[in-house]
């Protein structure tokens, strides 16, 4: 889960990292009164679930707070559209409006979970205030990685090392390790998937200061965080992952792809994605309508896979335990109906009442192919998608 940077903001302040002062307005009002609290010149920030706000226009460098306040009109109630987000934006209801910085240098910092070591790391580069992205893809030994033990943490010679390699002023290496060690607690005691400081900043007096702040919470680890479960900010994501984390399905949208993926179980999401490449397609997304399956989630895991308009077919994939087939096949039936839907479905089900479930949907009416297993479902879907012509070019 994604939170504000004003949010991100305060966690680093109480973990004791030095943030710039600033204060959060829902009006151009208040942001000037913000301003005119701080005193002198300050930024005002967009506050959305979304990075590249400097070059979209969402920060911005005022010299009094009648201009904090312009700033923050113009801002307020609009969509902003960065490279991060769709072509219609999120929407900015709130700015952060923050002190100035006199910057002499821009840095990065970040720590994620690396997936392959399992455990915490730490990435540093002195390329700071562009896209990391970027930076590891051009010149990747610009980036200095350190991992952390699950057991003793970052040691100290760690954060250490780290200042050293982003080549901080002496004046600052001490407070940017202690920076870095505290980075790190935040990490861990928030239970995050990502921190990250784009940028951290050596200031011209030669401090350091975390200009900018990203926080993902785990989305997992939430039940014992529920005062960040409470931060959560509906209305900065995308429509059809918002419903589906309101019905308690796990629902990712992958780019470039066709088939609409629905499945019950991270393992079968796996391998329907393997068998959907391997019948020549990608799939456009999938959908873990987990272990219960009442009739309803069912309705509406169905109802979000027709809503993405890239899927062009769909493959369900069921491996009935806990559900059962007769009620899953029921609920595709129900929301095909409700949807008016005409795209074809391949269904392979196994398990619990798979041979009432395949009689719905044979029965139903509707284009939908049962398969046995998934081999057979692979079959089916590659002989569907074979026409020449059809859609967005499959990779066959
Ligand atoms: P984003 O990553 O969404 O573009 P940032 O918070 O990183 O937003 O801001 C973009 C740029 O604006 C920074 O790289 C920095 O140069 C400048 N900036 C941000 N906050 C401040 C500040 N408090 N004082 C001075 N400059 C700032
Ligand atoms: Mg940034």
């Amino acid at each position: 889960m994604n939170i504000h940077e004003y949010q991100a903001r305060e966690i680093l302040e109480r973990f004791g990292l030095p943030v710039p002062k600033a204060g959060v307005a829902s009006t151009p009002a208040e942001a000037r009164a913000v301003a005119e609290k701080l005193g002198g010149r300050v930024v005002v920030k967009a506050q959305v679930h979304a990075g590249g706000r400097g070059k979209a226009g969402g920060v911005k460098l005022a010299s009094s707070p009648e201009e904090a306040e312009q700033f923050a009109a113009a801002m307020l109630g609009t969509n902003l559209v960065t490279h991060q987000t769709g072509p219609q934006g999120v929407p900015v209801r709130k700015v952060m409006v923050a002190e100035a910085t006199d910057i002499a240098d821009e840095l990065y910092l970040s720590i994620i979970v690396d997936g392959d070591l399992g455990v915490p790391v730490v990435i540093a580069s002195t390329e700071g205030g562009m896209d990391i992205e970027e930076v590891a893809d051009k010149t990747p030994e610009k980036l200095f990685r350190v991992a952390g033990d699950p057991l003793i943490g970052l040691s100290p010679y760690h954060a250490r090392d780290i200042a050293a390699a982003l080549g901080v002023p002496a004046s600052a290496q001490r407070a940017t390790a202690a920076l870095i060690s505290n980075l790190y607690r935040v990490f861990v005691e928030n239970d995050c998937s990502l921190v990250e400081i784009n940028p951290l900043v050596i200031t011209r007096d030669g401090g350091v200061i975390a200009l900018d702040a990203k926080i993902n919470i785990e989305d997992d680890a939430l039940f014992r965080h529920k005062d960040l479960a409470a931060l959560y900010d509906p209305e900065q994501e995308d429509e059809l992952e918002r419903r589906a984390r309101g019905s308690d399905l796990a629902y990712v949208k992958l780019d470039g792809g066709r088939v609409g993926c629905m499945v019950n179980g991270a393992g079968l999401a796996m391998a329907t994605m393997d068998i959907t490449k391997w019948a020549g397609a990608n799939p456009a997304n999938f959908l873990d309508i987990g272990g219960s399956a009442e009739q309803e989630r069912i309705e509406e895991a169905f109802r979000i896979i027709v809503s993405d308009s890239d899927v062009e077919i769909i493959l369900v994939n069921l491996f009935a335990g806990i559900a059962r087939s007769d009620v899953v096949a029921q609920g595709i039936v129900n929301a095909a109906r409700e949807t008016g839907t005409s795209l074809p479905m391949v269904v392979a089900m196994r398990g619990t009442n798979a041979e009432e479930g395949r009689k719905i949907l044979s029965e139903s009416g509707l284009d939908i192919t049962a398969a046995l297993d998934l081999a057979g479902a692979a079959e089916v879907l590659r002989d569907k998608l074979a026409p020449a012509g059809h859609g967005k070019g499959g990779s066959r």
